[in-house]
């Protein structure tokens, strides 16, 4: 299936999609992930964009339609895709869909997300990311076995720098004024379906149920 995961930064859409492809073989496309790998290895890329991410602003849609059509036409994603993080604004929306057409795909189904302000900020302010795996952890919610290591591969945990929390309510303000407006974007669609909030294992059993429920009934 081709899904997008729809939602404020830090309400688990990146935890789920992770969960997601663990168990269920589909690819997380994380254009977040993307960026900070091309921001890691310093690639013309990775320069470009980190002026915009470390201020919580979003990168221009040109760069980001660009790489998501180079990473939506590679093999893997052919058979499904659960999008995290992507499309942020309308005219990433309408890119999306020109994209897919080209290869006779379309979006079968958008999960929105949705978690207040508040809770926000304490989630991602409390966020640590491992350096090697992307695997993430939460300082009370989720945390690491070892302090500041990885469970998967014992590599060091940091903090992004735009999870402190003025960079935080940055990206809040550029949520709701850009990417909000998708909600009726998808639901005028019939596309749109709301995941209810609660703890990781219980958001991934509604999620796989719906996906199950939606599935038989194509
Ligand atoms: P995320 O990991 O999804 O929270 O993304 C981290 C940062 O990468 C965002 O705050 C933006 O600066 C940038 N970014 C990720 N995806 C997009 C996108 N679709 N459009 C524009 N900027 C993006």
């Amino acid at each position: 299936m081709n899904l997008i995961f729809l939602g404020p930064p830090g309400a688990g859409k990146g935890t789920q999609a992770q969960l997601l492809e663990q168990r269920e073989g589909i690819p997380q496309v994380s254009t977040g992930d993307i960026l900070r790998t091309a921001m890691a290895a310093e690639t013309p890329l990775g320069q470009q964009a980190r002026q915009y991410v470390d201020q919580g602003e979003l990168v221009p849609d040109d760069v980001m339609i660009a790489i998501i059509e180079d990473r939506l036409n590679q093999p893997d994603a052919r058979r499904g895709f659960v999008l995290d993080g992507f499309p942020r604004t309308l005219r990433q929306a309408r890119a999306l869909d020109r994209v897919l057409a080209a290869t006779g795909r379309r979006i079968d189904l958008v999960l929105y997300f949705d978690v207040a302000d508040d809770v926000i900020v304490r989630r991602l302010t409390g966020r640590r990311v491992c350096r090697q795996t992307s695997h993430i952890y939460h300082v009370e919610s989720s945390p690491p076995r070892r302090p500041g290591r990885c469970d998967i591969d014992g590599s060091e945990l940091y903090q992004r720098d735009d999870d402190q929390e003025e960079t935080v309510r940055r990206r809040l303000e550029v949520y709701h004024r850009e990417t909000e407006p998708l909600v009726e974007f998808y639901r005028r669609r019939g596309l749109f379906e709301p995941v209810r909030n609660g703890d990781i294992e219980s958001v991934h059993r509604r999620l796989v149920e719906i996906l199950k429920t939606r599935a038989g009934s194509r």
